[in-house]
This record gives C-alpha cells, sequence and structure tokens, in this order.
C-alpha cells in the first residue's frame, strides 16, 4: 500500500493513496505516544489545533506521530477507525481507488470554545467535526448558559470553556 501526503482541498495536506485499498483493509495505524489526558491538556493548552487522537473512554490519548495524523475529516469518508487492543486503526469502508484522498470522520468530542468547523466539500456535510452526540451536547450547554445569563445579567460570564482537544495542525513535540 502506498500513502503520501500532499496539498489537499480539504485541509492544507491530506493523505492519499497511490494504490487501489479493499474494503475492510487497515490503511494506516494512529500510532504515537500515550497521554493521559491531564497530560495532552497540559502540553496542549496554548495551541489551537493538535493531533490527539482519545482511546477507549478519552482517558488515554495518542499523541500523532504518524501518517495517519495528516489523513482529514470528512462526513462522507471512505474510511473509519477501529480500536482493537489500545492500537487505533484506519479501516478502509469501502473500495479506494488510487490516487483518492483518504479520509474518515472524526467525530471530535472535546473542543472548547472550538466551532471545528467542516470545509469538506461532502453532499451530507454536517458542517462541523463533531460527532452528532457532541453536537447534541454543545447546543444543551449553550442553550443552558444562555438562561443562565439571562438569569443573571451582570455577571458576565457565559459557560466554563473546555480546554481543546483533538483538532489537527501542527503541534511541537512535548515531551
Ligand atoms: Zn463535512
Amino acid at each position: 500500500m502506498g500513502l503520501i501526503i500532499r496539498s489537499s482541498a480539504i485541509h492544507a495536506a491530506g493523505c492519499y493513496t497511490t494504490t487501489a485499498i479493499r474494503k475492510g483493509a487497515h490503511v494506516a495505524e494512529y500510532d504515537g505516544p500515550r497521554l493521559s489526558k491531564e497530560e495532552a491538556d497540559a502540553c496542549y493548552e496554548e495551541l489551537p489545533i493538535t493531533y490527539l487522537f482519545g482511546l477507549g473512554d478519552g482517558s488515554i490519548v495518542i499523541d500523532g506521530h504518524c501518517m495517519a495524523m495528516f489523513i482529514n475529516h470528512s462526513c462522507d469518508p471512505n474510511c473509519e477507525t477501529e480500536e482493537v487492543d489500545g492500537r487505533v486503526w484506519i479501516t478502509a469502508i469501502r473500495n479506494i481507488a488510487p490516487g483518492e484522498e483518504i479520509t474518515y470522520d472524526y467525530c471530535l468530542y472535546d473542543g472548547g470554545d472550538d466551532e471545528a468547523v467542516c470545509n469538506c466539500g461532502a453532499k451530507k456535510c454536517r458542517g462541523t467535526m463533531y460527532s452528532r452526540e457532541e453536537v447534541r451536547r454543545r447546543k444543551a450547554v449553550a442553550k443552558k448558559a444562555l438562561k443562565k445569563k439571562r438569569g443573571k445579567r451582570k455577571a458576565g460570564k457565559t459557560a466554563a470553556g473546555e480546554i481543546g482537544l483533538s483538532k489537527r495542525a501542527a503541534a511541537p513535540q512535548c515531551v
């Protein structure tokens, strides 16, 4: 299997295959040092964009140092992520032709104030890289915050921001 990184219409750089990939094949492993969520938050607090991948319940994250970190999000992807024994595989969910960009649905869940706007260009684009559950959760939080704001006009504070995680861009190694 040949994977290359080159410029992408979705995001600055993307991962492309030079060979045909069969449905069900492991395309790449999302690999890198494992950090606790607290360690990752401390490392990347100041950076708007990171290459982190939450494992399991999100208490452990992979600090991506691999080919897979260049794979872009799409709302109509050709791959999905699969967690097997603590390892994360990017697996093809359909046959992929040579030259196609590899994509999977990020289903982000911990982005703080970040809108995580999606520009994937898919017909079914949901406009954000957050998972459907997270979109619902965020809407509920925003609604609650609005109510609170109305109730206490002088308080001057809206919903508490979380620390951003799980978005992409170059981040310096932090060890
Ligand atoms: Zn999209």
